[in-house]
């Protein structure tokens, strides 16, 4: 046998049998799982990742092996680990879900984890489905979106090009674009939470590590910049903000925003901005990363919630041309090109004044507020999206149970372990009052049943 014979061979023997090794390790990752789950402890173990990580490095230098490299495959092994024992957490869509089920049975549910307006779009709408046929938008188009709808969205936001905004078929799609074409298997992404479950998912889909930042009601939902430079490492290439945030509505001072963007800067991350809530703000107006004008950011908005059009799908990024660039590639091998003519309702959408929705949710969450006072919820008070993020006053209260308990009474939550370690808290959305107090009595009901 020739001499790369020999060594193609050997490679294929150390190939099969890492694999091997894999799946032992993936059968003990997922057996360390079930018993994390029975002791109620949290997926992810920081500090055990880290100790770990110090071993690679140490082991690294012993073997002389490039320590980023290893530092990446680790990074693959620790979310596989992840991925196998996040397996049955509860969200706001698996409660979304199983209570669609209720409804088919002819049960009446009072949904209070949706994360959507409950109020028509604007009449705009209307009338551009009418007559978006006759204007011809049925053909395949650009990946980045029809130029109208681009442009007018470049001067909807004050920017010079279009060629900063693409189209999206919702903000999800531009958050998984940016996470999937921006980073590498191996790189890592820094998520401060509670946070909106997609940005974690869509990490973890790409072979992304995730630094979760936990951040807490005592200090109100606030990351510190200490914290954050804490988990930057060699591998850090993204940082992910979403203010007004979900679930818990809060928003940054601005001093702290800039203090983040700087860091981000110093450390040449991408800030991947979801800003979909920015329409939804309390008596204030918010302050965009666009504002930066940093040439890694990246923004993403929709009109699913300024609009009330969640099942349009429609919604865009704003980011330096080259970053659209590639993140265009995957949306033309994916999708070809958003729906058009939805894009040309939406063109027509951004003439309706959507102040009244602005004004609908604030008095909603208004309502909201004063409900969770009254019957002793404890939370910071929003400054804007549409939600509610609180727990109870009692010990060992665990929302994960309430909310599989409140189900049976026809009233959806969404718990708080699907937005991280917060297993105390849930969210409720603003819905109408009438629904929200309806709902709102019987959860205090229960609670009261169940703890008292
Ligand atoms: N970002 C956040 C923070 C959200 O809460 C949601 C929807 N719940 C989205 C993005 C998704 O929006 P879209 O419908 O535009 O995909």
């Amino acid at each position: 046998m020739s001499d790369i014979e020999e060594h193609r061979k050997k490679i294929e023997e150390i190939t099969l049998e890492m694999i091997k090794l894999l799946k032992t390790r993936t059968d003990i990752a997922k057996q360390i799982g079930d018993a994390k789950a029975s002791l109620g402890m949290t997926v992810t173990d920081e500090e055990r990742e880290d100790a770990l990580r110090t071993q690679v490095a140490k082991l690294c230098k012993e073997i002389d092996l490039d320590q980023s490299t290893a530092s990446k495959f680790l990074n693959l092994l620790l979310n596989e680990s992840v991925k196998v024992q996040s397996d049955g957490k509860q969200t706001h869509l698996s409660v979304f879900l199983k209570a669609k089920a209720l409804e088919e049975e002819g049960k009446k549910i009072i949904h209070l984890e949706v994360g959507e307006p409950d109020f028509q779009p604007p009449k705009e709408v209307k009338t551009a489905l009418e007559e978006v046929y006759d204007k011809g938008y049925g053909k395949y188009g650009s990946a980045k979106g029809i130029t109208e709808l681009r442009t007018a969205l470049a001067s909807k936001n004050n920017i010079e090009s279009k060629e900063n905004i693409m189209i999206c078929p919702g903000a999800r799609f531009g958050v998984y674009l940016a996470i999937t074409t921006l980073l590498n298997p191996g790189d890592e992404i820094i998520v401060i939470e509670p946070a909106w479950p997609a940005y974690k998912d869509c990490a973890l889909n790409a072979g992304i590590k995730v630094r979760a930042i936990k951040t807490t009601l005592e200090t109100q939902w606030e990351p510190s910049i200490e914290q954050i430079n804490n988990a930057i490492n060699e591998n850090t290439k993204m940082i992910v903000l979403n203010y007004p945030n979900n679930p818990t509505g809060q928003i940054l001072p601005d001093e702290l925003l800039e203090d983040i963007i700087q860091t981000a800067k110093e450390h040449d991350l991408y800030v991947l901005s979801d800003e979909i809530y920015s329409e939804y703000a309390v008596g204030q107006s918010v302050t965009s990363v666009l504002e930066d004008n940093y040439q890694k950011s990246i923004i993403t908005k929709s009109f699913s919630k300024s609009h009330a059009m969640t099942g349009f799908r429609i919604g865009y990024v704003i980011a330096e041309p080259s970053i659209i660039e590639k993140m265009s590639k995957l949306q033309a091998l994916s999708l070809t090109n958003v729906s058009e003519p939805i894009q040309y309702v939406a063109l027509q959408a951004l003439e309706a004044d959507v102040s009244g929705n602005t004004e609908i949710i604030n008095s909603r969450l208004e309502a909201l507020i004063k409900i969770a006072k009254d019957i002793g919820l404890e939370f910071i008070e929003p400054d804007g999206a549409m939600y509610l993020f609180a727990k109870t006053k009692y010990k060992n209260f665990d929302a994960t149970k309430f909310s599989e308990k409140l189900l049976e009474h026809g009233v959806a939550i969404a718990p708080g372990e699907g937005f991280g370690d917060y297993k105390e808290f849930f969210r409720i959305t603003a819905i109408d009052e009438t629904r929200l107090k309806e709902g709102m009595i019987i959860l205090d009901a229960i609670l009261k049943e169940s703890y008292e």
